[in-house]
């Protein structure tokens, strides 16, 4: 009896040890999985980026098609931002601000500088000042081996400086999509990146892999474009990519009236096709990351530079644009111990570099918001504006978390309706469907003064002298005194 209930005790000690262990180390997994404060220091860089891509064309932000299987799986673990905004809709501004965590007023850079004609570029744009410091130099400097392999005309490195701090600079200059349908000659550049993480697998590396797939000409493989509109399917095999590209083209400008619903389905279509493609491209760098064993020290961002206009009366562009369809990006972040939650903070991609840089260990200052960390800073305010503009500043928006202002210069901006003041409620209507700005006139003047007084400095935009009487001029110096005071 005496030993019967010995060997009792002793299995009852037995499992109760076990159960411990399990429960700690399904505690320690959670706690890992969700660290508050990620740091990874001497950890790899890979940032991986997608032109033209809308964060709401994809299944991780709730899009009902299937074009992003593989970067959806990816994201399971990962840190998502829904409420992302670039400080320009245009590709270099948006790559200046997440290389160097300044704004487009800072650097002066507002617009894309990758096409050249008689020594001018014809686009306005201007490259990176030798004085400010990307985040390929500070790493460069901090010991890592950098490369980077770069599609899109508009981040030419001889022109734009980006390259700056890049060892390895990889770029496709010939555009990609010449040979419209044969898209290997750009599936193959992309590709190049993988041996380069076998290659580089042991040492400590930033790469940075740039895909252009969704930037138009929208051109997918027939069959990539049939899967997300049936009914579109027929069209596309009946008048061939080539077609409806050239119609696409033709349609794209500032609108005065709607395109039909049909024909901008159809569209988006082909847009999807093209993201399915970009999909399938970080699905094989994704798994070498993973097969290589890299996702154990390495963060991986995926991030995409602005959207496209389906939407108002803008079709296809995006740059002129400042609706959440052109300004919100998508952005996702891995860390190696896992880091997995959303963030629904309004944050601008300027504020993606100092982050990384603490997360890295790079960066000492602890007075900026890490947006990798759950912790809420001490010194911060809470209120918060996004300040976008254009690429030729006829167009400028203030956001807050509630609601966005739009002022656009009369004359060199295309209005929407006529109105160079729009006002949006982004809680009641994400769209920006209905402009309140008469239902809400103190709103609009809140903003509005915000929005100026910060831009004063600047001297933006050109017409602002014009546009304010000597009350609301009065009004502006208080609201500059407190921004100043606030640290703007
Ligand atoms: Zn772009």
């Amino acid at each position: 009896m005496h030993r019967l209930l010995h060997i009792f005790k002793f299995r009852l000690f037995r499992i109760v040890f076990i159960v411990l262990i399990i429960t700690g180390g399904v505690l320690f997994y959670q706690y890992r999985q969700n660290s508050d404060d990620p740091t990874c220091r001497d950890c790899n860089l890979i940032l991986i980026s997608v032109d033209t891509l809308r964060p709401d064309h994809m299944g991780v932000y709730g899009y009902d098609k299937n074009t992003t299987p593989n970067i959806d799986k990816w994201a399971k673990n990962a840190t998502v931002f829904t409420n992302m905004r670039t400080v320009v809709p245009a590709t270099l501004p948006s790559f200046v601000a997440l290389m160097t965590g300044k704004n487009s007023f800072e650097t002066k850079i507002y617009n894309n500088y990758g096409i050249v004609i008689n020594g001018k570029s014809i686009d306005g744009g201007k490259p990176i000042d030798s004085n400010i410091q990307t985040l390929g130099e500070i790493l460069k400097i901090n010991g890592y081996t950098t490369a980077a392999f770069l599609t899109n005309l508009a981040l030419d490195p001889k022109l734009t400086n980006i390259g700056k701090g890049f060892s390895q600079f990889e770029f496709l200059k010939e555009d990609p999509y010449a040979e419209k349908l044969d898209k290997s000659l750009y599936t193959n550049f992309i590709r190049r990146s993988i041996p380069w993480l076998e290659q580089n697998k042991n040492k400590k590396f930033f790469l940075w892999v740039h895909l252009i797939g969704p930037h138009a000409p929208y051109s997918p493989p027939i069959d990539i474009a049939c899967n997300f509109e049936p009914s579109s399917c027929s069209e596309i095999s009946r008048r061939g990519m080539k077609s409806l590209e050239m119609e696409r083209k033709s349609l794209e400008s500032c609108q005065k009236n709607e395109i039909d619903q049909e024909k901008l389905n159809l569209f988006q279509a082909i847009y999807d096709g093209e993201i399915v493609l970009d999909d399938r491209l970080f699905g094989e760098i994704s798994r070498k990351i993973n097969s290589l064993g890299l996702h154990k020290k390495t963060i991986v961002i995926f991030y995409g530079d602005h959207g496209e206009g389906f939407d108002h009366n803008y079709y296809f562009i995006h740059s002129h644009v400042l609706y959440d369809s052109a300004i919100k990006i998508p952005l996702i972040a891995t860390f190696p111990d896992g880091n997995r939650w959303t963030n629904d903070k309004l944050i601008d991609n300027t504020e993606i570099f100092p982050s990384l840089l603490e997360v890295l260990g790079l960066n000492n200052n602890s007075d900026q918001q890490n947006i990798f960390s759950k912790k809420t800073p001490i010194n911060k305010p809470e209120a918060k504006y996004i300040i976008s503009t254009n690429v030729n500043l006829s167009k400028y928006s203030i956001q807050d978390s509630n609601y966005k202002y739009i002022y656009s210069i009369k004359g060199k901006a295309c209005l929407n309706n006529g109105k160079s003041d729009e006002l949006y409620d982004l809680l009641k209507d994400p769209e920006e469907l209905n402009n309140i700005m008469f239902q809400n006139p103190d709103e609009a003047k809140i903003l509005k003064n915000q929005l100026f007084a910060y831009l004063q400095k600047y001297k933006l935009p050109e017409a602002l002298d014009n546009n304010y009487n000597a009350t609301e001029k009065g009004e502006q110096k208080i609201i500059i005194e407190k921004l100043k005071s606030m640290g703007y």
